[in-house]
């Protein structure tokens, strides 16, 4: 899946709903579709540290039944806060620190811990630019199969 991006992983874009400046210090990039955001114009008291998808990606994830890591916002608040969320029931908890074992947040990026190297996790929307460089020099178009040879 090759999705259309608004923006570019790392570079920052005026905020796509007013329109303002964003600067890294007070605007979060999603990771879905690379668009700035500041977090009061989306009506979030608070946006939660670790990756950030803003409401449009969310939502097209979810109906597309889509599963990524780092849109498990429990799974993500345990990772970043080194507990599981105080509103999870038991089940929940012992899911979040089994799966939560796994990663490392250092403010920015996220980490896979590895054996013996820890791979940072690439956000979905810089992905799909991967892919498509990757099509390119390997001279045969991208797609699924590709994704899955550079996972
Ligand atoms: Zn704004
Ligand atoms: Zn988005």
């Amino acid at each position: 899946m090759v999705r259309s991006t608004a923006g570019e992983w790392g570079k920052l874009s005026a905020c796509h709903i007013c329109g303002g400046r964003c600067y890294w210090a007070d605007s979060r990039q999603c990771w879905g579709c690379a668009r700035c955001y500041h977090p009061p114009c989306l009506q979030q008291a608070v946006v939660e540290l670790g990756p950030f998808h803003c409401p449009t990606c969310r939502g097209e994830f979810e109906a597309a039944g889509a599963e990524d890591i780092t849109l498990d916002l429990r799974v993500m608040h345990t990772v970043v806060h080194g507990q599981p969320p105080a509103h999870a029931n038991p089940d929940e908890r012992r899911r979040c620190e089994k799966v939560a074992r796994w990663f490392r947040w250092d403010g920015a990026s996220l980490w896979l811990l590895g054996a013996e190297v820890d791979r940072r996790v690439v956000p979905i929307c810089a992905r799909a630019a991967i892919v498509a460089r990757a099509a390119q020099e390997l001279g045969f178009p991208g797609g699924d199969r590709l994704y899955l040879l550079l996972k």
